[in-house]
Parts: structure tokens; sequence; C-alpha cells
């Protein structure tokens, strides 16, 4: 079993661990670690104390808040603990906190508008139609991100273009739907080198990536992937149409901040 949490001299990699699967680093890793290094720096000294990695906890965003303390940025952890995560994630939640010393927001619905859509649609309203995931989407995630941000004008997120079509083409930095800025340090990193990262700095990761769970997100709508499937298969499995995410990312078309002469 791998020992997710341990440090690189104690971890043991077993066969099968994500690590021993993936972490292939590609031919010039060094430059794409120092490029997001730099991206890192750089939105901090931009924006200060008004940006916020949002955190899903998944193995991206640990090489974020890895690669934040190690450049001793004091930015702003958050996550979203939408009330239907994973023991495991949870678990991490709490690891993550003791192995780097910082305390990460939680930020939740409300209490009240859950149990009422709960009690007005089911435990498991998202396999009935598109349109009620969308709306549980917006209650458990949306709406408690928009607190998160408050304040705020830019944030850090973990995206990668191999992970879908839907976001190859991001970029680096650009204009949310709110018109914050949006910093993606690992946009041009695969999934080798990200979990080369993890190998090489002992990065705590979510047990379930060692289960083939590539992307995690709510238990209901989270599952393993078949070998040669999209890194994003296993999100929202049942939906064979359309874009399969929850909204956190959308962007403003055209307004790419990675294009020379662009500002914010
Ligand atoms: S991912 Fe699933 S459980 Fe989580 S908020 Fe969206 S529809 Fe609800």
């Amino acid at each position: 079993m791998m020992a997710a949490l341990e440090s690189p001299a104690e971890t043991f990699v077993a066969d099968g661990s994500a690590i021993a699967l993936h972490a292939r680093p590609s031919a010039d890793y060094a430059r794409r670690e120092a490029d997001a290094r730099a991206l890192l720096r750089a939105a901090h000294a931009e924006f200060g104390d008004a940006l916020v990695q949002s955190s899903s906890l998944g193995v991206e965003d640990m090489v974020l808040t890895d690669l934040l303390v190690a450049e001793g940025l004091p930015v702003a952890i958050a996550t979203l603990d939408t009330g239907r995560l994973h023991a495991q994630t949870l678990a991490l939640l709490d690891a993550a906190q003791r192995h780097y010393g910082r305390d990460i927001e939680v930020w939740a619905p409300d209490a009240a508008a859950v149990a009422e859509f709960a009690a007005r649609e089911g435990d498991a309203p998202m396999y009935r139609s598109v349109e009620l995931r969308h709306a549980c989407c917006a209650l458990r995630k949306l709406e408690p991100l928009a607190r998160m941000m408050q304040g705020r004008r830019a944030w850090i997120v973990g995206l990668r273009r191999q992970q879908s079509a839907q976001r190859a083409g991001a970029a680096a930095r650009e204009l949310d739907a709110q018109g914050r800025v949006k910093f993606s340090p690992l946009l041009d990193w695969s999934a080798g080198d990200v979990w080369h990262y993890v190998a090489q700095h002992g990065v705590p990761y979510n047990a379930l990536h060692d289960h083939h769970f590539p992307s995690i997100g709510c238990a209901p709508c989270t599952r393993a992937v078949a070998l040669g499937e999209d890194e994003r298969a296993g999100r929202w499995w049942w939906e064979h149409d359309g874009a399969k995410e929850c909204g956190l990312h959308a962007v403003q078309p055209l307004r790419r901040l990675d294009q020379p002469g662009e500002t914010t």
C-alpha cells in the first residue's frame, strides 16, 4: 500500500500506486517546474492578499500547495466541502494541514438551502437530469465558491490542458466569468510531470489516486477510470454530451491574458 503522507526518504512506492504508474517527467520538466514557480511568484507579487489558491485537494492542487509553501508565498489556501466528499478526501484535508502547518479555509454550502433541496429532490437528484446535476453543483459548489472569492481578485487553480478537450484551450492566465484573474501554473504539465513532482517532494495525496481515480470530485459523481479513458471520464460518467464541468472554471471568451499587450 502506498504511504502517501510520509517524507520522500520514507516513501514506499508499491507496484500499481499512482506514482509507480505515472511518475514520468517530460523532457523539459525542469523548465515547466521553473515556469510554474515563476508564475506563482508573479501572481503573489501582483495580487498579494487578494490572491487565493482554490484547492480541490486533487493531486494537481496538492502540487500547487507544495510549490506555494516551498516558495515561501503566504497565499491563502481554500477548499470547498460540498458535504458529499469521499472520506479519503476529508482525511487528506486534515493530513495536508498537519503536513504543511498551514490552515486551509473550508467553505461549505448553505445548510438550510441544502436541506431544502434534498427534501424536494432526494439524495441523488444528479442522476435524474443534467439540470438537476447543475442545480446541485450550483448549490454545493458555486454558491460557496462565490463567498470564498469575495474580496479576492485572483485565484490559482490546478487545470491542465491534457485533462480534457474542454481544458485544452485554457490559458495560464485568463479572466473567469466574474472578471477575476485565474492562474493555472500547471497548464502545460503532463500527468507524468505531476506525479514526478509528488514523488520527488513527498507530497501528500488522496488515497483514491492509487485506485485509478485521476480526477476526484464528490463521491456520488466520481468513479475510477478504465485503462485509456480520458482523465476526467470518471466525473459525471453517466453524462454523455457537453462539457463535464461544474461551472467553477467558466471563463470569458476572448479574454485570455497570456497574449502580449493584454492586461487585467
Ligand atoms: S459533483 Fe455531484 S454531488 Fe457534487 S455538487 Fe455536483 S452534482 Fe452535487
